[in-house]
């Protein structure tokens, strides 16, 4: 634990909110202070109002903003004297809270303050930082945590007993601040949950964090704790059909689909393959507001035992719910932090993003387990104070705002020759309905194309049977299964006659366009049947299945059997809820293969200007690929719910088609 302070980057901070920004993201940068919006820190100002009179604020970190990339809107400001007499209220709800907090800031489009406003405000120190440094609470989550705190600090901070954040850990602060406080004291430990330090400059108060929290550390390492022997290593791969059996288990479990992400590195496996790991994850999480991503407790095993875990949860909150102050709706059952011997720490999330945030938490929750566990035993708080930090008032009053998900929220899309046409903008139509989405293409562009994480891209030659099978395997295990399978990827060579057509190029065609299809679709299969809310595919045919021309004989036999090995294979898959339908798209003129000559020689062939060539179809209308990617999409959609076996033309209407 080392101090990031740089005094050049600290020059381009102005005043006291400025380096309140910059000491904010030096926190934020060290994943052991500070996790996914966890810590929060503060600074008072005086400013002038509208009507010229000088107010004293509390800046403090608002919600929705993560301290590592925090910047002065993320600070909103509240009028200090009246904070500082809501401390000395006997009580006051949280929602009530939450109202007076809105009601007394300066913006009234800032963000909501965080519930530690008040905490922070009674602290007569300019500058306050909060985090849950993880060697602190692998202390405090120790038998005879409070002395081995005693024992680090003396006299330097002042020590809180557990108490649910909120209101009445604000009061008692205030209460237990003015109480054990002397000239040494600059900081506050908050047993169970984090750490505050405080100061009068930005710098010191952020340095004494550090400082504070290096103890720590050196406490631990005193304690040959701090070194921990990882050293299992994953024996082969994955199994891709058990992680997406899982998938499925979980998801029956959540009752609406779910991402899965496996991590098998030696810290996991080595967690996961402990003699005592049943015992040692069982206890709860290393600070409260992380069960608010990971659940109090992780399933240890397989789906096999997702009932189980399933069942322990409603116990779990039939057990505390009649306790609550008022009536308590349950969350989903469904584990979000699984630990297998083989599978190794797999996270679960409604996205791509929910299951990294759980597995950077639960990474360094093994870590403070294993360290805890060195040092006597690790201890969480009571399932209780677990269960009244996830039924929090706040945190339910989320959860009844949460609008409509996405579409496609928690499930995984394959699409082939995803780099460019039709093929890019159906992995737009997939992401923007919420699917995480395995990008293939001939073109290695594409591993950078899209650039984020719910979107695996790989380089992948569709006419390689083995290179195929790789990328179904690699993009199922990066999600954790497959639900949509979009067969894209075609090639149309130029005009070439039956009398003169190669076996070489005949075999090419049907090769890319045909072949690869049917791989595809086997290699795909044990992944779709498992889909929690059935497997769709969607096939691109063309026009020319139906109204072919000549000089394409090996592109319009290609696709007219492609057509008919979908409708066998929704006979076949029916019974699977597996739905495969086909696209007739014509004339999208929007992708790479209709350059300008191209267009411009087609135009002159039938006589009309390229505008006219554009819209020549009985709609008079121009199809572009955004059109054929929001058709694709939807047939995946519960629009199309029953439909299966269906050849949809998408090419503003072609009178030799109809
Ligand atoms: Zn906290």
């Amino acid at each position: 634990m080392k101090s990031l302070w740089d005094d050049n980057e600290a020059k381009q901070y102005e005043g006291d909110l400025g380096l309140r920004v910059y000491t904010s993201r030096l926190l934020g940068r060290d994943t052991s202070l500070v996790l996914h919006g966890g810590g929060n820190t503060s600074v008072k100002i005086t400013e002038e109002n509208i009507v010229g009179e000088a107010q004293d604020l509390l800046c403090v970190k608002g919600s929705g903003w993560d301290l590592e990339t925090i910047d002065t809107p993320g600070f909103p400001a509240v009028k200090l004297d009246h904070l500082i007499k809501l401390a000395q209220l006997e009580s006051l709800s949280d929602p009530q809270m939450v109202n007076e907090l809105r009601s007394h800031m300066t913006d009234a489009s800032a963000p909501t303050p965080s519930v530690e406003a008040i905490l922070h405000a009674t602290l007569p120190f300019k500058f306050v930082d909060h985090t849950h440094a993880d060697a602190v609470v692998t202390i405090t989550n120790t038998p005879g945590g409070l002395d081995k705190i005693k024992q680090i600090y003396g006299d330097t901070v002042v020590i809180i007993p557990y108490i649910m954040p909120g209101f009445d850990l604000a009061r008692l602060c205030a209460i237990e601040f003015e109480k054990q406080r002397n000239e040494n004291t600059i900081g506050m430990v908050l047993m169970n949950h984090g750490i505050f330090s405080f100061a009068d400059t930005a710098q010191a108060s952020y340095e004494r964090m550090i400082m504070l929290v290096a103890k720590a550390e050196d406490y631990i390492k005193a304690e040959s704790a701090w070194e921990l022997s990882y050293d299992s290593t994953a024996k082969e791969d994955a199994d891709p059909v058990a992680l997406a059996e899982l998938r499925r288990a979980t998801a029956k479990a959540a009752g609406f689909p779910v991402v899965l992400r496996s991590q098998r590195d030696e810290r996991a496996m080595s967690f996961c393959n402990r003699s005592d790991v049943n015992k040692i994850s069982q206890h709860g999480p290393a600070t409260p507001d992380h069960v608010i991503r990971t659940k109090r407790l992780p399933l240890v095993g397989r789906d096999v035992d997702v009932d189980a875990y399933v069942a322990g949860y409603k116990a779990y909150f039939e057990q505390h719910a009649p306790k609550a102050r008022e009536p308590k709706t349950m969350l989903d059952p469904a584990p979000r932090v699984i630990l297998d011997s083989e599978l190794g720490l797999v996270t679960v999330g409604k996205s791509v993003k929910e299951a990294s945030i759980v597995a950077d938490i639960y990474d360094h929750t093994m870590d403070i387990i294993s360290r805890a566990e060195l040092m006597g035993g690790w201890q969480a708080l009571s399932s209780q104070d677990i269960f009244d930090m996830e039924y929090w008032d706040l945190e339910q009053a989320k959860l009844r705002k949460g609008g409509k998900p996405p579409m496609f929220q928690g499930e995984v899309a394959l699409i082939t020759g995803a780099a460019s046409g039709i093929g890019k903008a159906c992995v737009e139509s997939m992401l923007a309905r919420g699917a995480a989405v395995i990008a293939l293409d001939i073109d290695p562009a594409i591993e950078t194309l899209f650039n984020r994480p719910d979107v695996l891209g790989i380089t992948c030659d569709i006419a390689d049977e083995t290179q195929l099978k790789s990328a179904v395997k690699r993009g199922v295990l990066a999600f954790g299964g497959l639900d949509m399978l979009v067969l894209n990827a075609g090639i149309f060579p130029g005009g070439c006659r039956i009398d003169s057509l190669s076996s070489e190029e005949w075999r090419k065609v049907m090769n890319i366009n045909l072949d690869a299809n049917l791989i595809l679709m086997r290699e795909a299969y044990p992944f779709l049947k498992l889909a929690p809310k059935g497997g769709r595919v969607v096939a691109m045919g063309s026009k020319n299945y139906l109204a072919p021309g000549p000089g394409a004989v090996a592109y319009s036999a290609s696709k007219a059997a492609l057509t008919q090995m979908t409708r066998v294979a929704a006979l076949e898959w029916g019974d699977e809820n597996i739905r495969i339908n086909t696209l007739h798209p014509d004339c999208v003129f929007d992708t790479g293969i209709w350059t300008d000559e191209v267009l411009a020689a087609r135009a002159k062939h039938y006589g009309l200007t390229v505008d006219e060539y554009k819209h020549k179809n009985v709609l008079k209308t121009e199809v572009t690929s955004v059109d054929v990617a929001e058709l694709t999409a939807e047939l995946c959609g519960p629009l199309f719910a029953k439909t299966t076996a269906a050849q949809l033309p998408i090419d503003g209407g072609n009178d030799r088609v109809i």
